[in-house]
């Protein structure tokens, strides 16, 4: 697989799209995916993503103070409270 060049952004190489080696350095190496490190990645629709809600300053505190009371963060609380019975 040839290289992909593409500008970098914290270089003035640019660096391989593919495999993320810098130009110089990369001439000397055929382009490979590097293989997942760890586990496999989670299914999409299991990962938990940021959403957005609207709150108060005092609603947020009373949120933060019930989560903290029953030792969740105040994600998890949400999710506790609003999923219940599911
Ligand atoms: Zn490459």
């Amino acid at each position: 697989m040839e290289h992909k060049w593409v500008p970098s952004e914290t270089d003035p190489r640019r660096h391989c799209e593919t495999c993320g080696v810098y130009e110089d350095y990369g001439k000397n190496f055929k382009c490979e995916v590097p293989k997942p490190v760890g586990r496999p990645a989670m299914p999409e629709a299991q990962k938990r993503k940021p959403r957005s809600i609207k709150m108060t300053d005092q609603e947020w505190q009373r949120l933060q103070q019930r989560a903290a009371d029953v030792g969740v963060s105040a994600a998890e609380y949400i999710r506790l409270k609003t999923l219940a019975g599911d």
